[in-house]
């Protein structure tokens, strides 16, 4: 603390995001990051890119990206906003279209950069619990309000919304944003991105980070009514407006137009996610239906923290939550195959181990 900081800097409560160790011998499960590389043909365009052009300024409203996301999701770059990652689109979002009168809700159990956006911009919003399996009920939402916000697959706990419930929602409150990040929605689930065509209210923000495997370029993107992204681009302009640069248009694009690797990485993952919730179960843990890259668990008989300070010896890295209704599970990234057999190896050792220490 300072006597040169802001009032507004006293009162934030900044977002801690998770751990990114030195050592390169960790099995890394703690930050949904995919355990496959970036499409080669991103690369390729990445490398092509770090030429003597970035002495200039990159293009400030990356058309050539738009154009490879319209492309890919059938929408027009008029219903395209592009960031510095969904983070960065996710705050532009907040101050754009969530900031409003009456508070916003968003779900008890959710991203936990939401509550930090709403303390920077001073948003009012009210948590709406989850139920007692952390499925989401339009219903409980279904009261006037500033905006509604939520993560499609949610996270922490991987449950999928289906589409229809979103539709429910959008149709039920023609007079509130309804914002759906779907982070993990390549893993199992369907966008509402054919939606934004009918319901004006409607904004999906999707991220490169997790099933395009480039966490490290920071791209994300937001689709809707291009009056919605006319918001947010007067929100960018008036921020920064080069928010992507060289690398990062000329990767993403390339990224989006790789349509059969991203089909196949995905795939692998959910090929290792069904195969690993079953070695969980076998071995008693509680895993929620997951339709994201990692799974959220708990064991009935094991203290969660115990047991990720138990992995942890063992070079294995999981994300626990220090969070009422949560703070005795975990969420596990899913890795490579081996990745997640060693953890599962791990595991069993260690339940065996504390078993016949017991009897
Ligand atoms: C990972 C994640 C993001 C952030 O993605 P970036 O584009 O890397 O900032 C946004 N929302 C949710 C729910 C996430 O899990």
């Amino acid at each position: 603390m300072s006597q040169y900081w802001s009032k507004v800097v006293h009162g934030l409560t900044p977002y801690v995001p998770g751990e990114q160790p030195k050592m390169n011998d960790m099995i890394k499960l703690n930050t949904n990051e995919n355990p496959y590389p970036p499409s080669p043909k991103a690369l390729a365009a990445i490398q092509q890119a770090a030429s003597e052009d970035l002495r200039l300024y990159p293009a400030p409203n990356a058309d050539q990206l738009k154009q490879a996301i319209a492309d890919y999701h059938h929408v027009t770059p008029q219903q395209i906003f592009v960031g510095n990652s969904s983070d960065e689109v996710l705050a532009h979002t907040f101050l754009a279209l969530l900031k409003h009168d009456l508070p916003i809700l968003f779900p008890d159990i959710t991203y936990s950069f939401y509550p930090v956006y709403c303390g920077l911009y001073e948003i009012a919003f009210q948590t709406v619990p989850l139920r007692d399996d952390f499925s989401l009920h339009i219903a409980d939402y279904l009261r006037p309000n500033g905006g509604v916000i939520f993560p499609n697959p949610n996270a922490p706990t991987g449950r999928l919304l289906a589409l229809e419930e979103i539709e429910r929602l959008l149709m039920a409150t023609p007079d509130s944003m309804v914002v759906v990040d779907e982070a993990y929605i390549d893993f199992g689930g369907t966008s509402a991105i054919a939606l934004v065509h009918t319901y004006p209210n409607l904004l999906v923000i999707q991220t490169l980070s997790k099933a395009r495997s480039l966490a490290g370029l920071r791209v994300g993107f937001a689709i809707g009514h291009p009056d919605l992204i006319m918001a947010l681009e007067r929100v960018k302009n008036s921020f920064n407006s080069y928010p992507l640069d060289r690398l990062a248009i000329a990767g993403a694009s390339a990224a989006f137009a790789d349509v059969a690797y991203f089909k196949q990485t995905c795939a692998a993952v959910i090929a290792t996610r069904t195969e690993l919730v079953a070695s969980l179960e076998e071995l008693g843990f509680d895993v929620v239906p997951s339709s994201a890259n990692f799974v959220f668990m708990r064991h009935p008989q094991h203290d969660a923290r115990t047991l990720q300070a138990y992995l942890r010896s063992q070079a294995i890295i999981v994300r626990h939550f220090n969070q009422a209704r949560i703070n005795q599970h975990l969420r596990v990234t899913i890795g490579t195959d081996e990745q997640c057999r060693q953890l599962v190896l791990v595991l069993r050792e260690y339940l065996q181990r504390q078993q016949s220490f017991a009897s």
